[in-house]
């Protein structure tokens, strides 16, 4: 899953570097192999994760890379393929890059073009996976092959993963960690599916996002249950008002206001790149996260409520069974965003309170909850100088967001993982899991410079 990661910033606009005519090799590399991964339609039931990963196995084979760093490792219809790039070991603990396989599901007969062909028009490649994430997986990819060809050797071995079931289930993820941990066991992960730029609708880079932290998705059954009757002898206790007061009081319930260092390095630079009264409230939230006036506003502000704490919203209801009988159940869907680091069981017992006893509370599902990545110095350098190579002077915000990738199994399994893709995209652009998903071509062969950049910083050289 790719989401922009934040909107309404005001213009701070730096220039992007304009594409020169034609392609260099590199250039070349990448493209053909976008191309080419672009036409495994890796869409859940499809069964060809695997042999995009077969393909994928292969470029790095001709590149040199030995058959004993090269690992496909099937799961069900699918796969990850995780492959080793050996450092001199003068540096540390390895360091994992990560991007996903599969796509959504797209339907062709709506899409203007075929979803699984690459186009390139009027400076948009597009394509099914060509924002999500399929650009992340080529760009790696042409990465580490340009790496060995020019013989660099990284001070700590950079480890490739891409797993093969990020849109669905995550059980890649999963199986890597839990039993192929030999395989992923590295200090850090920089995570080529979330993280990124945006640009203005004039097309200059605006700001950049680096994300640390996702929130939790967890949804909640919250049910009242009565013995119900007929409709004509009406009983005092009715599981419709039951229900209804136990909604009113969950409106009334605030989360506590919570913050990590992400949070305050966030509203601290957004606050300087946003006008008005909001923007004064990041910015004193950030100096001070007691400052209760500030906090409430940012809670009134529906871009910037989930920032700041664990949200519980009513999003689906059902009750009743005919309309001359008594309600024998009522039963609202309550979603919750869960603040990094809060767990599931915490969320459910505040539920409960909330509600009353007399209420069922009941999760749905199997949520995976994680704790916020700490800001690590050397991410944040290497990150910068990548961005600032490209866009010179773009402000960098740490952000924690909403959505989720496969980066949650990771901080979940205790290895700090970030989301740095070198990606900028318009807001109007945005057309990830939805038709006609694009990029910019000049954002796509930027990125390619990204990589390069950033790979061989973060390996100590
Ligand atoms: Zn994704």
């Amino acid at each position: 899953m790719r989401l922009k990661f934040l909107g309404c910033f005001l213009a701070f606009s730096v220039a992007a570097p304009s594409m020169a005519a034609g392609l260099d090799p590199q250039q070349a590399k990448a493209r053909e192999i976008f191309s080419r991964i672009i036409s495994y339609k890796t869409e859940v039931g499809q069964g060809q994760v695997p042999a995009m990963a077969g393909y994928l196995a292969d470029q790095f084979r001709a590149a040199g890379f030995p058959d004993a760093d090269i690992h496909i490792l099937p799961l069900g219809e699918t796969a990850s393929l995780v492959v080793r790039y050996r450092g001199d070991g003068t540096g540390g603990k390895p360091i994992a890059l990560m991007s996903h396989m599969d796509v959504v599901t797209a339907k062709p007969e709506d899409w203007q073009r075929d979803p699984y062909t690459l186009v390139e028009e009027n400076g948009y490649f597009f394509g099914r996976g060509s924002y999500d994430i399929k650009s992340g997986v080529a760009l790696l990819t042409a990465t580490f092959l340009q790496m060995k060809k020019e013989g660099f050797v990284p001070k700590r071995d950079l480890v490739i993963v891409f797993t093969g079931d990020e849109e669905t289930e995550g059980a890649t993820a999963s199986d890597l960690l839990n039993n192929h941990r030999e395989l992923v066991n590295v200090e850090f992960a920089l995570n080529s599916d979330a993280g990124g730029g945006t640009l203005g609708e004039d097309g200059k880079a605006q700001i950049y996002g680096l994300q640390t932290a996702e929130k939790t998705y967890a949804s909640f059954e919250i049910t009242a249950r009565n013995p119900g009757g007929h409709s004509s002898l009406p009983r005092v206790d009715n599981a419709i008002f039951e229900l209804t007061d136990a909604v009113k009081r969950l409106q009334a319930h605030r989360f506590p206001v919570m913050w990590s260092d992400t949070t305050l390095a966030s509203f601290k630079a957004s606050g300087q790149v946003t006008a008005g009264k909001l923007g004064e409230a990041m910015s004193r939230f950030a100096q001070d996260p007691n400052d209760a006036a500030a906090a409430d506003l940012l809670n009134d502000t529906p871009s910037e409520v989930g920032r700041t704490r664990t949200t519980c919203i009513p999003t689906l209801l059902r009750g009743g069974h005919a309309d001359n009988a008594l309600p024998q159940s009522a039963t609202v869907t309550v979603n919750c965003r869960i603040f990094p680091g809060v767990a599931v069981a915490v969320v459910e017992k505040t539920l409960q309170s909330v509600v009353g006893d007399k209420i069922e509370v009941k999760g749905i599902g199997n949520p995976t909850a994680s704790d916020a990545s700490p800001l690590r110095v050397d991410v944040l350098a290497a990150v910068t100088e990548a961005v600032h190579r490209v866009h010179p002077g773009v402000v960098i915000v740490p952000v924690q967001e909403s959505g989720a990738t496969d980066g949650l199994y990771f901080r979940a399994a205790g290895i700090p993982t970030y989301g740095v893709s070198g990606m900028f995209i318009k807001d109007s652009d945005s057309f990830a899991h939805g038709l006609n998903e694009r990029v910019p071509v000049a954002s796509f062969y930027d990125e390619l410079v990204h990589w390069q950049v950033l790979v061989r910083r973060i390996s100590g050289n």
